[in-house]
């Protein structure tokens, strides 16, 4: 049966469309298709619970594995523990969600090796949509000039219980090493412990085994103990200037780019949930061919590429205004901030006073690096 909507890879951008599309538009018929022989063990979403709308928590809840109450970060100079909620889904339970959705059809072991406008190709197949998105992930661009977040995450089961009763976002108050490195913490039981060691960087150069040592270190120094039950690696972006005009111009004509791809995560976090989320909405509420549902997540794009050049400026300031050993100390006093700032920081929805806030008194770096990291324009010239 001929699809409605082909969805280009079954990752986080494309699961979270095929949920708000079933909703949106029941009768569609939808095929997801991915090149992996079926979910992924190895990645866990986690998000802020002020992230995400009410009918996202709804609808994501099948997905969930652990949720919250709270949440630490430690830096050298000081501790603080938060309200906020947080809350981890997994790639196995929205797989098994998507599986179990009518009208979505999910093939596994589904390479595609062209795609446009109108269909996608697998070797010798041709399979043809009113509309084609493309959630194939991330993928560099000319008009993207990033840094790093690279990370590797152990999971852990220990031999007694490890007595953290809350996520970590951030143990800052580890050896600095490159770049800003912290440590962060997911007790999904009272014996299971994510623990995932991050580093801030200029290279996207990831040495799993010298960090998965340093991770067992940091085990061994909190008393923990037991056998490596999963692990997650990744290198994510980290946005110091965009021209999103220039990549949607490009694009033009093709299937829809979504997800990572589309250069659609937070600019200083590297996560892509929540914006996932609101884009699966924008698809969702778009006219049903690709044209219609490229238009509406262009527009969507480039007003969040507006609405983030000061989330850009702060990743300039991270990585070009701070020297590497030295970036801690503007995370850090970040989180001597208002907690409904920190929420709506990560949430991608800062006001105009909260950048305000986070620009104003005693500068996190001098002022006149501060001056240099201004224009984004140059990041991009340079890689043109
Ligand atoms: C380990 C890890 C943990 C993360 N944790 C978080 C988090 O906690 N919160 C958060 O918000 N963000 C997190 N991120 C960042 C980001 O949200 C994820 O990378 C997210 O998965 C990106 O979604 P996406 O749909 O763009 O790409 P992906 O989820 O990577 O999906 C792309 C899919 O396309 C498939 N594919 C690629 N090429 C082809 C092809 N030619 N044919 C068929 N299929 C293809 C891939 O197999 C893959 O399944 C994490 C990233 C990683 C790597």
């Amino acid at each position: 049966m001929k699809p409605d909507v082909i969805l280009a890879g079954a990752g986080l951008a494309n699961g979270l469309i095929a949920l708000a599309l079933t909703e949106a538009r029941p009768d569609a018929r939808i095929l997801m298709l991915d090149r992996a022989a079926g979910p992924s063990q190895t990645h866990t979403w986690s998000f802020h619970d002020p992230d995400l709308s009410a009918a996202w928590h709804r609808r994501l809840a099948p997905a969930i594995r652990c949720r919250w109450q709270g949440q630490d970060v430690r830096f050298p100079d000081h501790a603080r523990t938060l309200r906020t909620g947080y809350a981890s889904l997994d790639s196995a339970r929205l797989a098994r969600q998507l599986a179990d959705a009518p009208g979505i059809c999910l093939r596994w072991n589904a390479e595609i090796t062209g795609l446009d406008a109108q269909g996608v190709t697998l070797g010798a197949e041709r399979i043809g949509a009113a509309c084609v998105i493309d959630g194939r992930g991330a993928a560099s661009s000319r008009h993207l000039a990033t840094g790093y977040q690279k990370f590797v995450g152990i999971e852990l089961e220990t031999s007694a219980p490890h007595g953290v009763m809350r996520p970590m976002i951030m143990d800052a108050t580890v050896p600095q090493m490159d770049g800003y490195r912290f440590v962060y913490l997911l007790p999904f039981s009272p014996t299971r412990l994510l623990i995932e060691d991050t580093r801030y960087s200029d290279g996207a150069c990831l040495n799993e085994e010298a960090v998965a040592r340093d991770i067992t270190q940091y085990a061994r120094q909190k008393g923990w103990s037991g056998h490596e039950a999963r692990r997650e690696r990744g290198v994510l972006p980290i946005a110091l200037a965009h021209d999103a005009e220039a990549f949607w111009a490009e694009s033009r004509d093709g299937p829809v780019p979504v997800g990572m791809r589309a250069g659609l995560f937070h600019p200083v976090t590297g996560y892509s949930l929540p914006i996932a989320a609101q884009v699966a909405d924008v698809v969702a509420a778009a006219g049903p061919t690709t044209p219609e549902a490229f238009e509406a997540v262009r527009s969507y794009a480039l007003a969040r590429a507006d609405e983030d050049r000061f989330l850009r400026l702060l990743s300039r300031m991270l990585f070009r205004g701070a020297a590497p050993a030295e970036r801690y100390r503007v995370i850090s006093r970040f989180y001597r901030l208002p907690e409904p700032l920190i929420e709506r920081f990560y949430a991608g929805r800062l006001t105009r006073m909260d950048r305000m806030r986070i620009i104003i008194g005693k500068p996190p770096i001098p002022v006149r690096d501060a001056l240099s990291c201004l224009r984004e324009a140059p990041l991009l010239k340079d890689r043109s």
